[in-house]
């Protein structure tokens, strides 16, 4: 909505927000805005861009965080730290945020711009695109190759990494990472992008150069640009369309790919980066549910206790979470189990990194997902060669 002399709309990638009215309050301006559903079932991720602000503050009354996923109660809405970016500045976090009352019941989250400003973006967290992706990969060098591995959807290319050893043999150990099964779960995007960094800078002797790795930084590639949230999207999730008969393009061009990766490596590993509910204060490995095989379940213990040796500054309860939630569509079509149904049992871990402010609020910066990034990395490492060892 347009109003004399500031005007709010989505940002031009991954924009999201309907805005319900732009006023002056005062000082300041006040913008009410909601995060959009963008043909799904779920509502959380927001990206609005505020132009003409005329040197004011602007503050942001974000009314429907009541029904967006993971935002619902007061004492989650209190922890969300967004972030702001002002004029042609970098991206910073919102440091606290005003939970109120709603009239007739719940709750909603106001917070303001730092300072004044002209122009303004704000983010429920760090956004992260293409364009993020290509500043990395130039940074990195020439480590990874890039390869497009089918079409989305909407016709955009899906695009898949890859990083040989340095010695070239068959068989080797390998991980096939994925990000962004849902849109706008940017934390697992920052998270990759320090696997990326990570393996690109490792030495040559050091345990990341012992692998291969398949990467597929935006599996919902429409849905990053069009900025979907893409939690329980329409006509399916990304993540409950791993059916033997793939219900998404994108799914189809990945499950092919993973055949050929599969093809003749004994020692496989599937990762699949994501963000948890919209509160939440950890990162943690989303176990398999308990109908699920003896083996599986095993085997993701086993990669959890490399995890947890990463992430010394968590207790080791909160690292590991087994889901027991609720499904909108049948949970053997998600990745993990059809990695290990399909895939010749291989383990697919699940990892949620939080959008907020993590370990007593140390970890919120690009910077720290990436070391986690790093971290997790050598964890896959560990659990893919401490199995070849034990087979001999
Ligand atoms: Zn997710």
């Amino acid at each position: 909505m347009a109003m004399r002399g500031m005007r709010v709309k989505p940002a031009a990638m991954s924009g999201n927000g309907a805005v319900l009215d732009v006023r002056r309050e005062g000082r300041e301006w006040v913008v009410e805005f909601m995060s959009e559903p963008h043909g799904g079932t779920e509502s959380l991720w927001f990206h609005l861009e505020c132009a003409g602000a005329g040197n004011r503050r602007i503050r942001f009354a974000w009314v429907n965080a009541h029904v967006c996923l993971g935002t619902g109660s007061a004492e989650a809405m209190a922890n969300v730290r967004p972030v702001v970016r002002l004029g042609n500045g970098d991206w910073e976090r919102i440091e606290e945020v005003e939970v109120v009352e709603r009239r007739l019941g719940g709750h909603y989250v106001t917070f303001r711009t730092p300072r004044r400003c002209h122009r303004a973006a704000v983010a429920f967290c760090y956004p992260y695109g293409p364009e993020e992706l290509q500043g990395t990969l130039k940074e990195v060098g020439g480590r990874w190759e890039v390869e497009a591995i089918g079409l989305t959807g909407e016709g955009r290319q899906l695009v898949r990494l890859h990083a040989s050893p340095d010695r070239r043999r068959r068989g080797r150990p390998g991980a096939y990472v994925a990000a962004r099964q849902h849109a706008g779960e940017t934390p697992g995007s920052w998270v990759l992008d320090g696997i990326v960094r990570a393996v690109a800078a490792e030495q040559p002797a050091g345990p990341l150069r012992g692998i291969e790795w398949w990467v597929v930084p935006f599996v919902d590639l429409d849905g990053v640009v069009n900025g979907d949230y893409g939690k329980d999207s329409f006509p399916i999730d990304l993540n409950r369309a791993w059916a033997a008969m793939p219900m998404r393009p994108e799914v189809a061009a990945i499950q092919r790919d993973m055949q050929y990766f599969a093809e003749g490596r004994a020692r496989r590993f599937v990762l699949d980066l994501h963000g948890p509910g919209g509160g939440e204060t950890r990162i943690y490995q989303m176990h398999c549910r308990k109908d699920r095989p003896r083996a599986q379940r095993e085997a993701a213990r086993r990669f959890n206790e490399m995890f947890c040796a990463e992430i010394p500054e968590q207790p080791t309860e909160r690292l590991g979470v087994v889901p027991t939630y609720g499904t909108r569509w049948d949970l053997r079509h998600n990745l993990s189990s059809w990695a290990w149904d399909e895939l010749g049992k291989t383990l697919g871990v699940t990892i949620e990194t939080a959008y907020q402010p993590m370990n007593d609020g140390q970890w919120q910066g690009r910077d720290d997902y990436r070391e986690i990034g790093g971290r997790i990395a050598r964890a896959a490492a560990a659990f893919l060669t401490r199995r070849s060892r034990r087979a001999g």
